[in-house]
C-alpha cells in the first residue's frame, strides 16, 4: 500500500543478505532462479501460494532492476500490469509507487484498449519490490549463481519424462533441492554485449552471463531446442547538455491513475510528476548511421531483434529517408539523466556521440552511459505446457525472456503464473491455466506454447480476440477470485474485490431498473438529445451509453438510488458502453469455451490418426502437442477442417 514507510535500501540489502547468508535449509518446495521481473513475481506469488521458496539471483542489489527503458504498462502492456496487480503480484503497486510521469494512451479509442503507463524512477521501483521481496513470509533470497540443474534421468516406463530435483550453485557448495525449480534468467542465458565491433560475455552491462551449464543442462541433459534472440539499449544523456528549448514538451495526466487496484492514488502527487520531451531524428542520423555499419557487428548479426522496438540502425535502413520519433525520458525524480526511447544502438561510443549530436535538441549532449546490444538463448516455448511447465521435466518451469518474450511487463505475467504453478506442483496440487477468454495472461501463454516465436514477442491488444471483455478496469473481476481460488491473492485483496463486485452489481441493478420512456428521459434531461429507441423505453444503462450521459448527471436526477455508487461512476459508464459487445461475446465465449477446453491426449500418434488428415498437419500436431482443441485451432498451418476433423474424432474416441 502507498501508506507503507520503506525502509532506506541500505538497510533493505543489509537484512536480505544477513537472511540469505544464514540458509538455514538445503531444500526447498519452490526455487526461483533469478531476480527479474519475472523471477521477482514468481517468487513472491510461489510463497503466497503457501510454498517455503528459495530465490537465487547473481545481485541481490539489482533485484527488480530495469535493465532498460524505467517505464512500466503502456498499449497492452497496461493490460498485463492491471491483471498482475488483479492475481496480487508485486510491479503494478511498485508502479504506483515509483511512477514520476502517469499517463493513459490511446486515450482517443475506446477503454477497452486504453493502455495506462508510466515513467519509473529507477531506485525506487527496485527499492520497493526489494522490500516487497524482504517483507514477504516463506520467501528467502540467497545471493549466487545457479551452475546446473539437478534432473533424474528420464523414466523408463515414459520415455522423456525428467523431473528437477534441486539445484547447484557455481561456487561449488552443497546442492540446495526443491520439488520444483522456475527458470528466469533474461537476457544472461549463454548472453553476450555488443558495442561496435567489440563482443564480451555479459547479461547487462555490468553483469556476467548466466554460466554455460545451465545452458548445457536445458540443452543436452533434457534435449531441449533452444534459439538465439537479440536486443538493446540506448545510451543514457546527461540532462543538462540537452536544448529543451527545441523538444516539445509533453506533460504528464493531471489526475495521476495508479495501475493497483489497492491503490486510490500514486505516490507522486499530481503536481510533482516531471514531464517528457519529443524530438525527432533527422538526414544527419541516417548518415552516421550508413557510414558506421562496417564497425557494427551486433547489426549485422542474423539472429531476431524485437521488430516493435527496434534499434536506430533497424529503423534507418528498413525506412530510409523518414524522420523518426524519439522521446526523451526522466530516468528518476532526482536523476539527471535522460532516456532517449527510440535511439537504441550499438555503435561505438565515439560514433553514438556524433550521430545524437545530428538531433537538433542534442547537438551538445553528452553520453553518460553508452548504448549497447545483447544475445542470449531463448528456450523454444511449444516445449511448455500451459502451466508453463516444460513438458517433458517434471518440476521445472519458465518464465520470462527465456520464453522469447520482450519487456518487463511480459515477464511479470509469466512469471506470477509459473510462480503459481511451481508451488502448486509442489503442494501436489493440481496444476491451473488462465485461458486467453479470460486474461491477457491467458493470450500471451496460449500464442507462447501453442504458436512459438520466430522474433521477441511483446504484448498488444490486437493479439486479443475477446478485447471488449478483456479491460484494463474490469481486471479485478476477471481474476481477483479466481486467483484467491488457486491460492495467489489474500483475503484483504479477495474482500475488496468481492465488494466491488457486489457495488457493481446493485449499481447495475439499479440503473437497469431506472426505465422511462424516451419522453421521459428527454424532461428530466432536457440538455441531452434521446434519440428515439425501438421500444421507446430506455433504462438508466442503456442511456449511459450515450456519449454526453455520464453517471454524475444521472445520480444528480436520480440521487436517492445513484449516489451510494459514485465511486464507481467511471467503471459503471465503461461497463454501460461496452455492455452490448460484451453480451455478444460472452455467448461467442461460451461456445468457444466448450469446445476450447476439449483435452487432446498427450500420448495420440498423430501418424497413424485414422483420419482425413494431410501430412503436414499430421507433423504439425506431432510437433507441437497442444494440450486442448482450442490450443490446436491456433497453430499455424491449421485448417478450420482439421480441427472439425479432429474434434469429430476426440468426440467419437474420448
Ligand atoms: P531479467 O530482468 O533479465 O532478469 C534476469 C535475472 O536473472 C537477473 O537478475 C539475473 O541476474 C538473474 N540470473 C540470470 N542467470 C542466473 C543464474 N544462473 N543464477 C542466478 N541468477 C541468474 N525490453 C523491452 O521491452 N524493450 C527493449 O527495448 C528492451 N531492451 C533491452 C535491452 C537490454 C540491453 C536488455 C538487457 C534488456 C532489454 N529489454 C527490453 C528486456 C527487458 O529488460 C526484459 O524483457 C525483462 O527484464 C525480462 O525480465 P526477466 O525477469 O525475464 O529477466
Amino acid at each position: 500500500m502507498l501508506t507503507k514507510k520503506l525502509p532506506p535500501v541500505q538497510s533493505i540489502l543489509f537484512l536480505v543478505t544477513r537472511r540469505a547468508s544464514h540458509l538455514s535449509k538445503q531444500r526447498y518446495d519452490v526455487i526461483v532462479v533469478g531476480g527479474g521481473h519475472a523471477g521477482t513475481e514468481a517468487a513472491a506469488a510461489a510463497a503466497r501460494v503457501g510454498a517455503e521458496t528459495l530465490l537465487v539471483t547473481q545481485k541481490i542489489h539489482t533485484i527488480g532492476a530495469l535493465s532498460c527503458n524505467p517505464s512500466l504498462g503502456g498499449v497492452g502492456k497496461g493490460h498485463l500490469v492491471r491483471e498482475v496487480d488483479a492475481l496480487d503480484g508485486l510491479c503494478g503497486r511498485a508502479g504506483d509507487w515509483a511512477g514520476i510521469h502517469f499517463s493513459i494512451l490511446n486515450r482517443r479509442k475506446g477503454p477497452a484498449v486504453w493502455g495506462p503507463r508510466a515513467q519509473l524512477d529507477r531506485q525506487r521501483y527496485r527499492e520497493f519490490i526489494q522490500a516487497e521481496l524482504l517483507s514477504t513470509p516463506r520467501l528467502m533470497v540467497l545471493e549466487g549463481s545457479v551452475e546446473k540443474l539437478l534432473v533424474t534421468d528420464p523414466n523408463p516406463e515414459e520415455p522423456g519424462s525428467h523431473r528437477v530435483t534441486g539445484i547447484h550453485l557455481a561456487n561449488g557448495s552443497h546442492p540446495i533441492s526443491a520439488s520444483s525449480v522456475v527458470l528466469t534468467t533474461g537476457t544472461f542465458l549463454s548472453g553476450s554485449l555488443f558495442m561496435g565491433q567489440t563482443t564480451s560475455p555479459g547479461g547487462r552491462i555490468g553483469d556476467a552471463p548466466s554460466s554455460t551449464g545451465l545452458s548445457e543442462t536445458l540443452r543436452e541433459r533434457l534435449g531441449l531446442r533452444v534459439g538465439r534472440l537479440r536486443t538493446g539499449t540506448p545510451p543514457r544523456i546527461l540532462k543538462d547538455s540537452v536544448d529543451l528549448s527545441l523538444a516539445k514538451l509533453h506533460p504528464p495526466d493531471t489526475h495521476p491513475a495508479p495501475f493497483s487496484f489497492m491503490n486510490t492514488h500514486t505516490r507522486c502527487k499530481p503536481e510533482e510528476q516531471l514531464p517528457c520531451y519529443l524530438t525527432y531524428t533527422t538526414p544527419g542520423v541516417e548518415r552516421v548511421v550508413r557510414e558506421s555499419l562496417h564497425l557494427n557487428c551486433h547489426i549485422h548479426q542474423d539472429t531476431k531483434g524485437p521488430r516493435y522496438c527496434p534499434s536506430i540502425e533497424s529503423r534507418v535502413l528498413r525506412f530510409p529517408g523518414r524522420s523518426h520519433q524519439v522521446w526523451l525520458e526522466p530516468e528518476g525524480m532526482t536523476s539527471d539523466l535522460f532516456y532517449p526511447q527510440g535511439l537504441s544502438m550499438t555503435m561505438t561510443p565515439d560514433v553514438q556521440l556524433r550521430l545524437i549530436r545530428e538531433i537538433p535538441a542534442m547537438h551538445r549532449a553528452e553520453i553518460h552511459t553508452p548504448g549497447y546490444g545483447v544475445q542470449y538463448d531463448y528456450v523454444c516455448p511449444t516445449q511448455l505446457s500451459p502451466a508453463l511447465q516444460v513438458k517433458n521435466t517434471q518440476g521445472l518451469f519458465l518464465a520470462g525472456q527465456i520464453n522469447g518474450t520482450t519487456g518487463y511487463e511480459e515477464a511479470a505475467a509469466q512469471g506470477l503464473w509459473a510462480g503459481v504453478n511451481a508451488a502448486r506442483w509442489a503442494l501436489s496440487r493440481p496444476l491451473v491455466a488462465l485461458s486467453r477468454t479470460e486474461s491477457y495472461i491467458g493470450v500471451l501463454i496460449d500464442d507462447l506454447v501453442s504458436r512459438g516465436v520466430k522474433e521477441p514477442y511483446r504484448m498488444f491488444t490486437s493479439r486479443a480476440e475477446f478485447r471488449t471483455s478483456l479491460r484494463p478496469d474490469n481486471a479485478d473481476l476477471r481474476l481477483t477470485l479466481k486467483g484467491f481460488e488457486v491460492g495467489c491473492v489474500s483475503s484483504v485483496r479477495h474482500d475488496v474485490a468481492l465488494r466491488v463486485k457486489s457495488s457493481l452489481q446493485d449499481a447495475i441493478a439499479s440503473l437497469q431498473a431506472l426505465t422511462l420512456s424516451t419522453n421521459r428521459w428527454r424532461k428530466k434531461l432536457p440538455g441531452i438529445s434521446v434519440s428515439e429507441s425501438k421500444s421507446s423505453m430506455l433504462s438508466g444503462m442503456e442511456l449511459l451509453q450515450y456519449k454526453d450521459v455520464s453517471y454524475e448527471i444521472l445520480a444528480s436526477v436520480f440521487p436517492e438510488c445513484l449516489s451510494p455508487y459514485m465511486e464507481l461512476s467511471q467503471r459503471l459508464k465503461i461497463e454501460a458502453v461496452y455492455k452490448p459487445h460484451c453480451d455478444l461475446s460472452k455467448r461467442e465465449i461460451e461456445r468457444i469455451q466448450k469446445e476450447e477446453n476439449m483435452s487432446l491426449p498427450q500420448d495420440i500418434d498423430y501418424f497413424t490418426l485414422p483420419v482425413s488428415l494431410s501430412q503436414e498437419v499430421r507433423e504439425i500436431l506431432d510437433r507441437f502437442r497442444p494440450s486442448t482443441l482450442g490450443a490446436a485451432t491456433r497453430l499455424e498451418g491449421m485448417t478450420p477442417a482439421a480441427v472439425v476433423t479432429l474434434f469429430n474424432y476426440v468426440h467419437l474416441t474420448g
